[in-house]
């Protein structure tokens, strides 16, 4: 799943796009093959029926992150969320529309991109929402799983939006170490692999970057929160910012299905210390450990058995 870097650098690529542009049109499937159509989001017909007719002819004006949620703003006060969840990422490029025989003969349709390229890679053709901008360009987005949240707001009742009020702290906007202890200890008795994964704590954080937090630091993803000295807590938070810049600038990470709105692959995967590495021997300098694998929380956590205590 996209955490805070990947969702940084969707956010960053967007804004060298998007902004002054004109939805001119949004198209969805959103809704087809779907159980839960209930909810308040584009996954329900006579909602999205009601996005299309709010954000059609509305200019954007800026793409802005919180915890992992995109959030861009539109000029006439409205906001639409995107949450990536599993497989979820945004493409801009020019697309085209086909009609394609379904299963049952149905006539169905089909966005596939016009340009050879990355955006024809196969992670990248799952297209289940696109946006047709004032441009000639499109703003599609590829889901291979269906599990992404999108939805509209009115930007000046932010406050009201359930998915962002109970967000914690931003990691990289300047968070205490008084602020994080205080965060960390309303959980005195979970343990912290499963604390740094909840958003309500610190936002923006999940399986990948709390594994190379938590080896980067030194600290076993079992211990309960309860037990960790002052040191150690100041250190997690430390390696935090550290490793999550490290995320940032290396456009975020590929392993599974993230891309930039490009197409193109982040690259942090390749300074993995802790996340899938299970077997292999640990990284650090003169450490005789080796990398394990453990359920916890329902997570896979991946740490080293010797240094990290
Ligand atoms: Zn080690």
């Amino acid at each position: 799943m996209p955490e805070l870097p990947e969702v940084t650098t969707t956010v960053a690529g967007l804004n060298k796009v998007l902004p002054k542009l004109t939805i001119q049109d949004v198209w969805t499937d959103y809704y087809l093959r779907t159980k839960n159509k209930r909810q308040n989001t584009i996954k329900n017909k006579k909602y999205f029926a009601y996005f299309k007719k709010e954000v059609v002819g509305e200019k954007v004006l800026l793409a802005e992150r919180r915890g992992k949620n995109i959030l861009i703003h539109l000029s006439d006060g409205k906001t639409i969320l995107i949450h990536m969840k599993m497989t979820g990422h945004l493409l801009y490029g020019k697309y085209s529309k086909l009609k394609v025989k379904s299963q049952k003969s149905k006539v169905a349709e089909k966005w596939v991109a016009a340009e050879k390229g990355l955006l024809q890679e196969p992670f990248n053709k799952f297209i289940h929402l696109v946006f047709t901008l004032s441009n000639g360009k499109h703003l599609a987005f590829s889901d291979m799983r269906k599990f992404a949240k999108v939805m509209l707001f009115e930007t000046n009742r932010r406050d009201e939006i359930t998915d962002l009020s109970i967000l914690g702290p931003e990691p990289l906007d300047n968070l205490s170490l008084k602020t994080f202890k205080k965060q960390l200890l309303t959980k005195p008795n979970s343990k912290i692999k499963t604390v740094l994964m909840d958003q309500t704590i610190v936002a923006g954080i999940g399986n990948i970057y709390s594994d190379e937090i938590l080896w980067l630091a030194g600290v076993h993803p079992e211990r309960k929160i309860n037990s960790l000295e002052n040191e150690e807590m100041k250190k997690i938070l430390k390696k935090m910012k550290k490793i999550l810049k490290v995320g940032i600038k290396m456009g975020g990470d590929s392993m599974s299905d993230y891309r930039n709105i490009h197409g193109e692959k982040g690259q942090f995967q390749k300074t993995h210390k802790a996340y899938r590495r299970t077997k292999e021997k640990c990284l650090k300098k003169e450490c005789l450990g080796v990398i394990q694998r453990k359920v916890i929380g329902g997570r896979s956590a991946h740490f080293c058995n010797k240094h990290q205590k």
